[in-house]
């Protein structure tokens, strides 16, 4: 029998709105036994039916999986993971020449809890719920069911699940296949993904459109990439004609797979490099680089407005920045130091960068929102005394899609700066 919560006296509002969380702090009463990852009904102080979700220790307590319904039919992840790979393909994400993309997306996808990207032959599972990780086989089962291309699935939820006490079995490690030849394209390009060791599930498919758009602006540009990974966004700077690209990271990892994957789409290329360093120390040096050059031709390091433009190469080494740092804030307690992060980091590029140059700025703190972001930005423009206007406003891309009733569902931010 499933057991049934009983919410305080006006506390449905929000799931009579659809937002798909209960908070613990809602709850009046409990009928049956409750489990960790087990399926709940959810029903208001008057005893009307709500819907029906997972249930977890913690501060959201429950997350909805079908509203105004008792119980989840025999197909239900079937009927799910097919519709949101419905959505992918009418969208035109799932082609021959881009085989890498979010197939489901948590909330945005109407599956709390999950996410599962797709690369090629293998689909890469991550729960962020124990009811997700009970439902883990049905999940894999019917990603295979669903995806044509998928033969493998790997399970990746060692870093993302917290409840060992509940579920010592948690191991990453393939629930179905797990003899992959995987060549995941991303518009036409190239990447190795390291599922097994590397970050998140192996790749960042939310910046496939902002790659895009930096290889429209990287024409005969030199293109900085700060926060580099795999090289995403270096990769599509040289497939858009940028003089030289520079890919900074601090990981000795991401310097192999950027290094990597430039190889295989540009073999031999004489026009990429990758320093491993801390992305700060980095934009310090090469500060202090261009001013040695200046003072070599007799420039005022503080005189920009007197600099000639032909010889911005002087100036800075750099007309393309990309700042894609990690989540500064990881929950809403670090929202001040994050923005004091960005700030800085931002003011050092807005320093470097040559006059006529573009930079691409990125923050992909949940907590940290649209606006305190762009003031963040903005201060550090400020400081530098340049002159910046608004290029674009990017966000994440249609495989991440944001549950209107579910505005935490948005979290990735860039600005687009043309910097005089
Ligand atoms: N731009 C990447 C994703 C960046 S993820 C892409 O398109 O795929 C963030 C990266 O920042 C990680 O690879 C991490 O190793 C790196 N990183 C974290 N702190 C850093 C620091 N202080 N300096 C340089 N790199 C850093």
């Amino acid at each position: 029998m499933t057991p049934v919560i009983y919410l305080k006296k006006h506390k449905e509002e929000s799931l009579l709105r659809f937002h798909p969380w209960v908070f613990s702090g809602a709850i009046g009463h409990v009928k049956g036994q409750l489990s960790e990852g087990d399926l709940v009904r959810v029903c208001s102080s008057e005893g009307d039916l709500l819907g029906i979700g997972h249930w977890q220790e913690g501060s959201i307590a429950v997350r909805i999986l079908e509203f105004d319904a008792d119980t989840l039919p025999a197909d239900f992840w079937k009927q799910r993971i097919g519709k949101a790979y419905e959505m992918r393909v009418g969208l035109g994400l799932v082609r021959n020449d881009n085989n890498s993309y979010r197939l489901i997306h948590g909330e945005g996808d109407f599956l709390p809890g999950l996410i599962v990207d797709v690369y090629d032959d293998t689909a890469v599972l991550q729960a962020h719920s124990a009811g997700m990780h009970i439902a883990r086989h049905d999940i894999a089962k019917a990603v295979v069911d669903v995806v044509p291309a998928v033969k493998n699935v790997y399970y990746k939820s060692e870093a993302t699940l917290s409840m060992k006490n509940h579920f010592p079995d948690i191991a990453d490690g393939y629930l179905i296949g797990g003899e992959s030849t995987c060549l995941a394209m991303e518009n036409g390009l190239v990447f190795g993904i390291d599922w097994l060791r590397g970050q998140k599930t192996g790749f960042f498919v939310d910046q496939r459109e902002n790659r895009a758009l930096v290889e429209r602006y990287s024409h005969g540009r030199r293109v900085l990439n700060m926060f580099c990974y795999t090289g995403g966004f270096s990769v599509y700077a040289l497939r858009g004609g940028a003089e030289v690209v520079c890919s900074v990271d601090s990981s000795e990892k991401a310097m192999e797979l950027v290094k990597e994957n430039v190889e295989r789409n540009f073999p031999a290329c004489t026009c990429h490099e990758a320093v491993c360093s801390d992305a700060f120390a980095f934009l310090d040096k090469s500060k202090e680089e261009s001013r040695k050059k200046k003072a070599e031709y007799g420039l005022s390091l503080n005189k920009l407005s007197t600099f000639d433009f032909e010889r911005s190469d002087l100036y800075s080494s750099y007309d393309l920045i990309i700042l894609d740092p990690p989540a500064f804030a990881k929950h809403r307690g670090a929202i001040r130091n994050a923005l004091q992060g960005y700030k800085r980091l931002n003011a050092k590029a807005f320093e470097q960068i040559a006059p006529g140059g573009i930079l691409f700025t990125f923050s992909c703190s949940q907590a940290v929102d649209k606006e305190m972001f762009r003031l963040a930005v903005f201060s550090a423009a400020a400081m530098s005394g340049r002159k910046v206007r608004i290029l674009h406003q990017l966000t994440q891309p249609q495989d991440h899609p944001v549950n209107i009733y579910h505005p935490e569902g948005e979290y990735l931010k860039g600005l687009v700066l043309y910097v005089e």
